[in-house]
């Protein structure tokens, strides 16, 4: 087979065979194709697309590039999340232990983070003592005993992807539906998914900018799901504006111990809900999402998804003093607060904190309008949250949390949000950081309605609106 074909096919539209795709993955992976030829096939998918049949051949191609992570030792079934990619999203952490608490095993494997979106495994290590390095007996183990366990990446996960990804970066074709659909979906897959809930970013923020592109990208990725039997579902959500109020490593650990707990802020309880009903679901543990939700709400109010939260972290590691661990997780009926709430506060007590705070101050008067997620996330990592090359250090305690989301009023002078940061942040990152925030408000005179939290729901069946209102 001469590879010269297999992109003169693609350059003409012709759909190639699996034969074709394994010759271009295989030889692309193990270096007999160079780039060149792998990038000019790559434009020609841009330009032509690819079939269905094409892009679940392609998704397995990469998926078997490398090690395929075995779950089958885990009893269940395993259902893993994946969101294409958000600021301020801490939906993972609260997910992982309320969907574990419903009984669905969770065996998370996650990354850290790059640039201005922040990784499960960093906001994680902001606990003290919580270990990510878990051997694969350790892992399977935890799942089976506790239903639910996180490690970092281990081993060789599809190096095809890894190696597209990175050519595809610096020849202009990332943006291609099936590309990405099929690099998104090879590493579920090779993680060990059973089924797979995608939370889909729409928005600003996003990497899909418009609602229509959003669901076409996960009308693909189900598509994949189904064919390669893997059962999958996708929720389209907003990413005009962060999630919650918290971006930041310790900040977000907070944040989502404040919604484990039965609170925090609503965006982040309801999304979180609408994914783990759909997890919920998957794993067999309700027969529909209405009941799914119900269910997991029970389990947020009364205390179950911090216990499991609680018994996840001393699991991995996490520490606290004797005593503290003793009158915090005691049921005992003569303390003055719920078990929950001790416990809460425990954690959040075991948090880093940063030794400085900035207000950054509504320049007028008005509506909020808009809050650029991306510039929030920039400014996050100017302050030490985030890394600008991949093997630098961040600082757990520093981040950005936000007064004011869209739709809400301001007066001139009140705060839109509040800088984390410790006194070692160097130069001028600090002005950088406080003028990204600024420039990330747009404050109008009219009054806005916020963005809806859900747009549409995408499953083999279809697509079904929740909500139709175009992004602010
Ligand atoms: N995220 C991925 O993992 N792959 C892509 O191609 C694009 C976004
Ligand atoms: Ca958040």
């Amino acid at each position: 087979m001469r590879t010269v074909d297999c992109i003169q096919k693609k350059r003409d539209g012709i759909a190639l065979s699996p034969e074709e795709i394994r010759h271009l993955i295989t030889g692309f992976t193990n270096g007999t194709i160079p780039d060149y030829q792998m990038s000019a096939w790559a434009m020609a998918v841009c330009f032509q697309g690819m079939t269905p049949e094409e892009t679940a051949c392609l998704t397995m191609e990469m998926a078997d590039s490398g090690d395929r992570i075995d779950l089958s030792a885990i009893r269940g079934v395993k259902v893993d999340k994946h969101s294409t990619g958000g600021v301020g999203d801490t939906t993972t952490l609260v997910l992982g232990p309320l969907v574990a608490a419903a009984g669905v095993p969770v065996a998370k494997m996650s990354g850290r983070g790059l640039g201005h979106t922040g990784g499960t495994i960093d906001k994680l290590e902001s606990i003290p003592g919580f270990r990510t390095e878990l051997s694969r007996e350790q892992f399977t183990g935890q799942v089976n005993r506790i239903g639910i366990a996180l490690t970092g990446q281990t081993g060789n996960i599809t190096p095809a992807d890894k190696k597209l990804y990175a050519l595809r970066d610096v020849t202009a074709t990332v943006n291609s539906l099936p590309l990405i659909a099929s690099s998104i979906m090879s590493k579920k897959i090779a993680a060990g998914a059973d089924a797979i809930v995608l939370d889909v970013k729409t928005g600003g923020g996003a990497f899909m900018k418009s609602l229509e592109d959003s669901i076409r990208l996960a009308e693909q990725m189900v598509d994949i799901g189904h064919r390669v039997g893997r059962a999958t579902i996708a929720v389209i959500s907003d990413m005009n504006q962060p999630l919650g109020f918290a971006v930041g490593n310790a900040l977000e650990v907070a944040e989502a111990i404040e919604v484990l707990a039965g609170g925090g802020p609503a965006d982040l309880r309801e999304l979180c809900l609408e994914l783990g009903a759909h997890m919920v679901v998957l794993g067999g543990k309700a027969s529909s999402a209405e009941e799914a939700k119900r269910l997991l709400s029970g389990l947020l109010d009364d205390g179950s998804a911090l216990r499991k939260f609680h018994q996840f972290l001393l699991a991995q590691g996490a520490h606290a003093p004797a005593e503290q661990l003793e009158a915090a997780s005691a049921d005992g009926e003569n303390s003055a607060l719920p078990q929950r709430l001790r416990l809460a506060e425990l954690w959040r007590s075991r948090l880093p904190a940063a030794s400085r705070t900035e207000e950054i101050a509504a320049p007028r008067s008005g509506y909020v309008a808009a809050i650029d997620a991306e510039s929030v996330g920039v400014a996050a990592m100017l302050l030490g949250a985030g890394r600008e090359t991949k093997d630098a250090a961040i600082d757990h305690a520093a981040g950005v949390v936000l007064r004011r989301k869209i739709g809400e009023p301001v007066k001139a002078g009140d705060a839109l949000a509040v800088l984390h940061y410790n006194e070692v942040i160097a130069g001028d990152r600090l002005d950088r950081a406080v003028r990204r925030i600024l420039d990330a408000f747009r404050i109008g005179d009219e009054k806005v309605d916020p963005p809806p939290l859900v747009y549409a729901a995408v499953t083999r069946e279809g697509v079904r609106m929740i909500k139709r209102e175009s992004p602010i």
